[in-house]
């Protein structure tokens, strides 16, 4: 093991409070595994007003955002950094649209929630977002590179990066 070996593109995903209490957990992570994908951090964290700002500026404004803020800070989340190859755009797919009723069969939203606001996880949602979000949620020292045995059968050798 050591740190940050074969980095490639990575993305921040939380695993909201509905899928804590519905213990979603397990089933939501396994999307990720099986999809070929690779973990290089978690944690469970309780959001602070700070960080909760923060990550959600963008819909400040929003008359849902208390709301939300509400919400998210109903139980700790589970942040997970994810890599791979164009990984930010793969896990927006599989994550699935916000207003989870209308999520496409198969996505993690289409398949697990109901609710626009109540939608099980967080995925980044650009290269530029996902590179501000996982240092939000990591410090340097809890993203771990290793080599992914599996990696010779997930990827092309001219789309392997070990
Ligand atoms: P996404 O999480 O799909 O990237 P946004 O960034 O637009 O979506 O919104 C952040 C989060 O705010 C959503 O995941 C959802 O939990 C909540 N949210 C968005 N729109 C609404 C809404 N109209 N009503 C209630 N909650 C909402």
């Amino acid at each position: 093991m050591s740190k940050n070996k074969g980095l490639q593109e990575r993305t921040l995903v939380l695993i909201k409070p509905d899928a804590i209490q519905r213990g979603l957990f397990g089933a939501i992570t396994s999307r990720f595994e099986h999809k070929g994908l690779k973990l290089v951090g978690v944690k469970m964290i309780g959001l602070d007003e700070a960080i909760l700002r923060e990550h959600y500026a963008h819909i400040a404004e929003k008359p849902f955002f208390s709301g939300v803020a509400k919400f998210m800070q109903s139980t700790p989340v589970i942040a997970m950094c994810w890599e791979g190859l164009d990984v930010v755009s793969t896990v927006r797919k599989i994550t699935g649209i916000t207003k989870a009723r209308e999520a496409e069969s198969g996505s993690i939203r289409g398949d697990f929630a109901m609710s626009v606001s109540c939608n099980v996880i967080h995925a980044s949602d650009s290269i530029e977002t996902a590179e501000k979000e996982v240092k939000r949620f990591f410090k340097e020292d809890e993203l771990f590179g290793y080599d992914k045995s599996e990696y010779m059968h997930v990827y092309g050798e001219d789309e392997r990066v070990l």
